[in-house]
């Protein structure tokens, strides 16, 4: 059966580290509603990506708790929880396979008219095509053979793909050119209409659109408000 993933996700006085002598999130709270964009800015290293590991579950808040729509997430199955959340991480490590089955991973129901429509919402359909074998080009180990932005921009396809009521987008602070920039900020807003979204951000210009941005400092909200407020 599929898990209750829709509703409201809730921070509720969370608080976590790697090690309990070094707390990384304190006390944190804050609430994404249903289909709204929230984002979060914030130093390096104060705790951004590891919000991001917290809502996969890569780990458990030490204290305080996370839930969806009223549900905690450590009661839902892992991987049922896991089908309703679209991920791109900052550091995408890929497949050792080609292009084609990075996007397609998982989505095995997934036509090829389905993951070049994904690729090019993602941005990323005509970098593949000029690759050497297009999208039977193998990544290499890792997905050495990429760029940065490139592996995540497959991330994005992927995460397109999979179409889930839910998406994370770590931003990676690898430059992008600016017209590349342009289209991914295009290709987001399209692809998180009507999801629960939180992008981890460090241009200004990636959360002009979020309905709240959220400045993380000290492993705690700093301040709140839209763009226009801040
Ligand atoms: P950036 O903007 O550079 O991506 P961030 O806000 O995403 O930074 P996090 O990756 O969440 O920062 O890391 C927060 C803190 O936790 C940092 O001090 C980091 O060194 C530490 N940290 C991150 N991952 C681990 C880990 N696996 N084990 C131990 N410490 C970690
Ligand atoms: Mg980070």
């Amino acid at each position: 059966a599929a898990a209750p993933c829709r509703g409201d996700i809730v921070f509720n006085n969370v608080s976590f580290g790697y090690s309990p002598d070094k707390m990384i999130l304190r006390d944190l709270s804050f609430t994404v509603p249903s289909g709204k964009t929230v984002a979060i800015v914030g130093g390096s290293g104060s705790g951004k990506s590891t919000i991001v590991r917290l809502l996969y579950r890569f780990y458990d808040p030490l204290k305080g708790g996370i839930s969806i729509g009223g549900v905690p997430l450590n009661v839902l199955q892992l991987d049922d929880y896991r089908r309703n959340v679209g991920v791109v991480p900052q550091d995408c490590v890929l497949f050792n396979d080609n292009v084609r089955y990075n996007i397609q991973y998982g989505n095995t129901a997934a036509t090829q008219e389905d993951i070049i429509r994904a690729a090019k919402l993602a941005d990323i359909h005509e970098a593949i095509e000029a690759f050497p074998d297009g999208y039977d080009t193998l990544v290499g180990e890792r997905g050495q053979m990429l760029s940065g932005g490139e592996k995540q921009r497959i991330a994005l396809a992927r995460a397109v793909l999979k179409d889930a009521p839910i998406l994370l987008y770590d931003e990676a602070t690898s430059s992008l050119d600016s017209l590349t920039e342009h289209n991914i900020l295009e290709a987001l807003n399209t692809v998180s209409a009507g999801k629960t979204s939180i992008f981890i951000a460090h241009r200004l210009s990636t959360i002009m659109d979020a309905d709240e941005i959220l400045v993380l400092a000290n492993g705690s909200i700093a301040e709140r408000g839209t763009h226009k407020q801040l």
